[in-house]
């Protein structure tokens, strides 16, 4: 394992990854209050980060993760997250960067220049499945790029600056991205090196892909996949957990797994 932020690093061993995972963990977590990065909270007696990276670890499609973090927490998340919770496929943990988008920079240098497809999940959807990373990942595989992301169920208003509604927008064709996305390796490079060179900045990645033009399918995710952001998501979180693990004792499938027997993937372009 190693720590740089120096150029590309080609992995010693002569397999080459087809799949790697970006996992950006390198926020403040500000908007929880608190002291503790939202990513170090405890949901299920674990931290965030390690409920999100035991699933990608699990995934058999994931060949390697890349973990961002912030530069103070590199040797601790080494020691105590990857080695102690044995997450064997975190072969790189890089200090982050100001904002998400340079994290994700900063660990997208790691990646090996033959790789396919690069996955990348926020540290705080912990929720995330199994399903989702298969999913994803196959889309992107045949069409490019592909994100998990929720149809929007609620009536959407447009509000003037005084409070006051201007208009209803029609929900339709509203989605809510979640993570993870997948994109093939060459088109999220070029849309991150270009971004980066123009000074644009965007809250996702699909939002970066879109931009070089390249159509972004949208795999429907599940409303567990939940992004701790308040105090009050750590105690949906939990429930979720619960209701997952009754489940599991009663031998039930996920709602997502039950759901994709059913629906297709969607292209959001
Ligand atoms: O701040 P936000 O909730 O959008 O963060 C989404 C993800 O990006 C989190 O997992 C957070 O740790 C990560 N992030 C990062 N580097 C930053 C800011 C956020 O890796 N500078």
């Amino acid at each position: 394992m190693t720590t740089t932020r120096s150029p590309r690093v080609e992995p010693v061993s002569h397999q080459i990854p087809s799949v790697v995972a970006l996992v950006p963990a390198a926020g403040r977590g500000l908007r929880m209050g608190g002291s503790i990065p939202k990513q170090f909270l405890s949901l299920g007696g674990e931290p965030l980060i390690v409920q999100s990276l035991r699933t990608l670890q699990a995934a058999p499609v994931v060949d390697q993760i890349v973990l961002a973090v912030p530069l103070a927490d590199v040797e601790y998340c080494q020691k105590e997250i990857v080695l102690r919770h044995r997450l064997t496929k975190v072969t790189k943990v890089v200090a982050g960067g100001v904002e998400r988008q340079d994290s994700v920079r900063y660990a997208l240098a790691q990646v090996h220049s033959e790789t396919e497809i690069v996955l990348i999940h926020d540290a705080v959807r912990p929720l995330m499945t199994l399903q989702m990373i298969a999913e994803v990942v196959a889309a992107a595989k045949k069409e490019g790029a592909a994100i998990i992301a929720l149809p929007m169920r609620d009536t959407v208003k447009q509000v003037r600056v005084d409070g006051t509604i201007e208009r209803t927008v029609d929900r339709a064709p509203l989605w809510l991205a979640q993570t993870p996305q997948a994109f093939r390796r060459d088109w999220i490079e070029a849309a991150h090196t270009k971004a980066h060179a123009e000074g644009i900045r965007a809250t996702d990645d699909a939002s970066l892909v879109e931009w070089l033009g390249h159509p972004v399918s949208v795999v429907e995710g599940s409303g567990e996949n939940i992004k701790v952001t308040r105090p009050e998501d750590i105690v949906i979180g939990e429930a979720i957990l619960a209701s997952r693990m009754k489940g599991r004792e009663l031998g039930e499938k996920s709602p997502k797994d039950k759901r994709s027997q059913s629906r297709r993937p969607r292209k959001s372009s």
